[in-house]
């Protein structure tokens, strides 16, 4: 396990002074050799967050113990001297998130870009910050990270064993179709096997999404406009329910097996979701028929909320493989 080391020649040293570095009641200095950057801190945060500095920090002070703790001969204003390899910002992040929350309501973004919050994992994972790992892993796959670009947070995901979080990834690319996707330069980050078992996963998830649109079982409210609608009696079409064929309106029946068809190739339930193109279409049709006109909108919109439940539940238990030697015991 890394420990902090003793710093390099004196160099032109700055001070973060934004909070809570800025706390006259810090008693320790924690420095950043890469940026020679100073971080006023209190050694009681430290030691919570991290048994690492729990450790480094109940060593005697008073000699220079190379390697493993501070030295008189690196003190300033009164205060010891701790460096550390990171950057300045890495440092900003990983030492405010030893601090309690109340005290950071006036900080700035912790994570402004997903590049920051791999270096916080990083740094937090060498100096043992348990607590602080795992709130970093949780904000690795928050959706302002993960929606805008889901396979490039997988392709780093896997790259760093955070396997948890790779399937979190997995399940959001299942809203673009398998093929298609933009090349990401973090691909390059994983093996020709571990895309080729996403492309399997999200094919096993096409199939169990398609066959909920293939067999209305799950349907049990059979008051929908597509199913009573008198004038569309002369219109209809079949959908399955098990064995059981159920006459509908044949838009619906159509628009049925469209979002069918689409689960297939996107199986998630933003597929069927309100304003998703395939039930736009489905309204549209429908509003050729003055008796299903007057409901079809509020109805389709109350269904496809349960359409799009009923998807997601279907790819809830297919499983994403990782390679065995890169699965987590
Ligand atoms: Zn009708």
């Amino acid at each position: 396990m890394a420990c902090p080391s003793f710093p390099p020649p004196a160099q032109k040293i700055t001070c973060n002074n934004e909070n809570p570095f800025n706390d006259e009641g810090a008693d320790i200095i924690v420095r950043s050799v890469t940026d020679n950057v100073d971080f006023r801190v209190h050694k009681t945060f430290l030691s919570v967050a991290s048994s690492v500095f729990r450790d480094m920090l109940s060593l005697p002070q008073s000699e220079p113990q190379l390697g493993s703790g501070f030295s008189a001969e690196f003190m300033k204003d009164g205060l010891h001297i701790v460096t550390l390899d990171e950057d300045e910002e890495t440092l900003s992040t990983l030492l405010r998130m030893c601090y309690p929350g109340w005290m950071l309501m006036d900080c700035g973004p912790l994570f402004p870009t997903i590049e920051r919050v791999l270096a916080v994992f990083t740094a937090a994972t060498k100096y043992a910050m348990d607590g602080v790992e795992r709130a970093v892993r949780a904000v690795l796959v928050s959706p302002r990270f993960v929606e805008p670009d889901p396979l490039r947070v997988f392709a780093l995901a896997v790259r760093h064993g955070l396997y948890e979080e790779a399937r979190i990834c997995a399940r959001y690319t299942l809203r673009t179709p398998v093929l298609g996707k933009p090349y990401k330069p973090e691909l390059e980050c994983i093996t020709a096997g571990a895309y080729h078992r996403l492309q399997e996963y999200h094919v096993r998830c096409g199939a169990a999404a398609q066959r909920v649109g293939q067999d209305v079982r799950w349907i049990t409210n059979e008051t929908w406009v597509w199913f009573e609608c008198s004038p569309c009696r002369g219109n209809t079409a079949v959908v399955m329910a098990g064995e059981r064929r159920k006459w509908v309106a044949r838009w619906w029946a159509d628009f049925l097996a469209e979002a069918s068809n689409a689960l297939r190739e996107r199986p998630s339930g933003a597929t069927v979701a309100i304003n998703s193109e395939v039930v736009n279409t489905a309204v549209e049709r429908a509003s050729t028929c003055a008796t299903c006109r007057s409901r079809a909108f509020r109805e389709m919109h109350q269904f496809c909320g349960l359409f799009a439940a009923e998807a997601d539940k279907a790819t809830e238990t297919v499983e994403v493989e990782f390679m065995p030697k890169l699965m987590v015991a």
